[in-house]
């Protein structure tokens, strides 16, 4: 069996942790990355359905559920799991968490109608 180099094993294996730790860390950061773009993404799809809420205040249409087409856009929002609400506003939903200012926003009748 060939003689191990105990010197040479404890050099990889500490160069092969700093490796791991750089890594990580830089997975972490893609991560937080990752989630401010997802972040803002809904903020501006929200500011964008605002925008178009108050351009469509004057028509009253509706989709075949009943909802206004901003209010359906955020709907889908809310299923695909992001909160609608201003206390929460783009943030993630926990698996199966439900808001009860987001079902506010979304089916209540605010009258913001002019
Ligand atoms: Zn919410």
């Amino acid at each position: 069996m060939e003689r191990i180099d105990k010197g040479k094993l404890y050099d990889q294996l500490t160069a092969l942790a700093r490796q791991t730790q750089t890594l990580a860390e830089e997975v972490v950061s893609l991560q937080q990355q990752m989630s401010a773009v997802l972040q803002e993404n809904v903020e501006l799809t929200i500011e964008n359905d605002r925008l178009r809420q108050t351009i469509a205040a004057q028509s009253h249409e509706t989709t075949s559920n009943g909802l206004t087409a901003s209010r359906q856009n955020l709907q889908n929002l809310y299923q695909e799991g992001f909160h609608v609400c201003n206390e929460y506003y783009g943030k993630r939903l926990a698996d199966a968490e439900s808001c009860t200012f987001c079902l506010d926003i979304i089916y209540n009748d605010h009258r913001t109608k002019g």
